[in-house]
């Protein structure tokens, strides 16, 4: 039998991204039920989709 772990079950609801901030390059975190990521250091609040295509864009370059 297979469970399926849901791992935004934790008692943590952030995990961490493999993105940088957009505004500082602090390191981000998800917080997944919103689909959003939050900056530790600046606090700024990005949605996954903006982050995720600016990673995909610097990375072309
Ligand atoms: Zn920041």
């Amino acid at each position: 039998m297979a469970d399926f772990e849901n791992p935004y079950v934790d008692e943590d609801p952030f995990v961490r991204a493999h993105f940088d901030c957009l505004n500082c390059g602090g390191k981000l975190w998800e917080y997944a039920i919103q689909r959003q990521m939050v900056c530790e250091d600046c606090s700024d609040v990005f949605s996954s989709e903006e982050v995720f295509e600016a990673s995909v864009e610097s990375a072309a370059d």
